[in-house]
């Protein structure tokens, strides 16, 4: 049985990726930040029938637990095969349904600090940490749950839906996470590791108090096809099936 880790997995769009991957006969281990909502999401999974799972306390900004969270799954398991990067945070608070926009003027670097130490060093921690329990897997994925909004070449042409959402924080991290993606993918090279920034399209969950248009069910599908493609699949691009149905690569 191929063995997963997800991070952030207790709830949105993660916790979906752990449903429909168990139900297609991986074995997941729940990244959570905090084990009792961990714990209820394995309940949950267990209410359906799928048992394959388990909850793993891991904070990704906090060294300590990354790597206790890593001793944990070494006594389970020799081999990981897939590592899915999916939590993250975008900062924004809300008045009512109405984002604040974090401008590229008006934000301090303390916002920006709190979003960039999850979703990059976060994953740039967590990616450290398992590389070698991944580095025994025959097929071994690596998938960096991106946004398109992170996409230069997008966010640069007028036409693009989201041109006027500037959000300086949260894009920049997807920015800077895609290019940490394409290092990582470009190390690798030369092994059977299939590396990628995947982008859901809008999905509806507590990072956008549940305006974006999409399902989880939807969001999940979309990124677990490179989590789980054969060693003929691409490594180092960049996908978002939302923005680019037949290929679904977008521009980096
Ligand atoms: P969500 O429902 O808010 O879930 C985010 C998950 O990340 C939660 O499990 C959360 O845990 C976890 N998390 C936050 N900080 C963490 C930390 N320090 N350590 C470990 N886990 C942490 O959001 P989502 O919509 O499912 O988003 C999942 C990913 O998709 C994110 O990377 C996001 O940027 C990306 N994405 C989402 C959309 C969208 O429209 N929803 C679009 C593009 C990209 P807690 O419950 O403990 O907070």
């Amino acid at each position: 049985m191929k063995k997963v880790l997800i991070t952030g997995a207790n709830k949105g769009i993660g916790f979906e990726m752990a449903r429909q991957l168990a139900r297609k006969g991986y074995y997941i281990y729940m990244g959570t930040r905090d084990l009792k909502n961990g714990s209820e999401a394995v309940k949950k999974l267990q209410e359906e029938g799928i048992n394959s799972v388990e909850a793993i306390q891991l904070d990704v900004t906090d060294a300590g637990s990354v790597m206790s969270a890593r001793e944990q799954i070494g006594r389970k398991t020799d081999v990981l095969d897939i590592l899915i990067n999916n939590a993250g945070i975008n900062g924004i608070e809300f008045e009512g349904d109405k984002p604040l926009m974090h401008t590229a003027l008006g934000t301090g670097i303390a916002k920006y600090k709190e979003v960039y130490e999850v979703n990059v060093f976060g994953v740039i921690r967590t990616t450290q940490a398992f590389i070698d329990l991944l580095q025994k897997s025959p097929e071994p994925r690596i998938v960096n749950v991106s946004s398109s909004q992170g996409s230069l070449t997008l966010h640069s042409d007028p036409s693009y839906k989201y041109y006027h959402a500037k959000g300086a924080v949260y894009q920049s991290s997807k920015s800077a996470l895609n290019m940490y993606t394409i290092a990582l993918a470009f190390e690798l090279r030369d092994t059977n590791f299939k590396v990628n920034a995947v982008s859901p399209p809008s999905t509806a969950t507590d990072f956008n108090h549940h305006l974006g248009t999409s399902s989880v069910e939807v969001g999940a599908e979309h990124i677990l096809r490179y989590a789980i493609m054969d060693n003929d699949g691409p490594t180092g691009r960049f996908f978002c099936l939302d923005n680019n149905p037949e290929s679904g690569e977008i521009p980096w």
